[in-house]
């Protein structure tokens, strides 16, 4: 099976700040007043700087950035005062963040490590005040020079989206519906646009934040697929760098049968050695439980899979109805957030 592509990318334009201007001045006092040239240089443009950020983990905060712009050097002033310099713009990226120069297509660095940092583009050098240009022959210059003109340079971001957090059951469970109902819960998600979007991967955040998580819907772990019998452990590959895992069952077919599936579901990770990676157990279709015997027939399959399957919370949950996903979602980003 071929690597799902979690890359998600960003086409950005980075403009250095302008060299402030260097000035023509003559220093004017009543006591001196032939006081001679004193046009201060300009300040420098700053720099359009991007920084690697551990606590990101994709674009989601830059979504609608184009440009990003740092402040121009100010003029020099009287007295030889140099121009103040333009204030770096900083466009922070999550860890691993590879940046493209999109003219020539080469690989202007990528940020590794927390902290690192790398020049996008370049502020300009300030000017020359026409102090500068005083000399025996000529004590009265008026010359100067302008401030370096703005750098301005293209990229495309690209950062591969880690899954770390994966939906995962047998066939017909819920999982693509959950996905898409965690999704759909946010419309902030839903709007999210995922250049190379795979369909089995969903970035779940919550609205007060711009954290989130990244979520993969992976195809059916099928019994036996740790023997090569399905691509469930060709995917679970993927799945080693996950902070946890949500096994998914099929509520409205008993507790029994549920029970089963988890059982199988964790047998299938833990030979794929998916078996460290915690778990949350997932009671999905609850709607399709006849009404009158829904709250006690899922207070009982908790109750077995409590005795039953070692750790994981319960959630009981409808794709279908949405009832049930925000606790989910909530718990998965709370796990993940910790995990960071
Ligand atoms: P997957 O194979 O695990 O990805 O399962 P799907 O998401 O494709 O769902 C399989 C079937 O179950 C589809 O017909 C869904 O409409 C249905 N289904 C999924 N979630 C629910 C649910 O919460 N309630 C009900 N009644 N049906 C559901
Ligand atoms: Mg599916």
């Amino acid at each position: 099976m071929a690597r799902p592509a979690f890359v998600d990318e960003l086409n950005i334009v980075a403009v250095g700040g302008r060299g402030g201007d260097g000035v023509v001045r003559f220093l004017r006092e009543r006591a001196r007043p032939r006081g001679g040239p004193d046009g201060g240089d300009g300040g420098r443009g700053g720099n359009v700087v991007a920084v690697a950020e551990a606590r990101l983990n994709s674009f989601v905060s830059l979504r609608g950035l184009r440009e990003i712009r740092a402040q121009d050097g100010e003029p020099g002033g009287d007295a030889n005062k140099h121009g103040a310099s333009g204030n770096d713009a900083v466009l922070k990226l999550p860890l691993g963040a590879k940046i493209i120069d999109a003219d020539t297509g080469r690989v202007h660095a990528t940020l590794n490590t927390p902290g690192e940092s790398v020049i996008l583009a370049q502020g300009g050098r300030g000017g020359m005040g026409n102090a500068r240009f005083k000399s025996a022959v000529n004590r009265a210059p008026r010359r100067r020079t302008s401030g370096e003109p703005r750098e301005t340079r293209r990229f495309k971001l690209e950062f591969q989206l880690p899954a770390q957090a994966a939906l995962c059951g047998p066939p017909n469970c819920g999982k693509s519906s959950l996905l898409r109902a965690m999704s759909a819960a946010r419309p902030k998600v839903a709007e999210y646009p995922f250049t190379t979007t795979a369909p089995q991967l969903g970035f779940v955040s919550l609205s007060e934040s711009d954290r989130g998580a990244v979520v993969a819907d992976t195809p059916a772990l099928t019994e036996n697929s740790s023997q090569g019998a399905g691509l469930g452990c060709a995917f679970t590959r993927h799945l080693h760098s996950a902070n946890l895992l949500t096994l998914v069952a099929d509520a409205s077919a008993g507790a029994d049968s549920a029970a089963a599936d988890f059982r199988a579901t964790l047998r299938e990770l833990a030979a794929c050695g998916c078996g460290k990676i915690p778990v949350l157990l997932a009671l999905n279709k609850t709607d399709a439980l006849p009404a009158d015997i829904r709250e006690s027939a899922l207070r009982d399959a908790r109750a077995q899979l409590k005795r039953e399957i070692a750790g994981g919370k319960i959630f009981a949950l409808s794709a279908k109805t949405g009832e049930g996903v925000p606790e989910l979602a909530r718990a998965i980003l709370e796990h993940c957030d910790d995990a960071a």
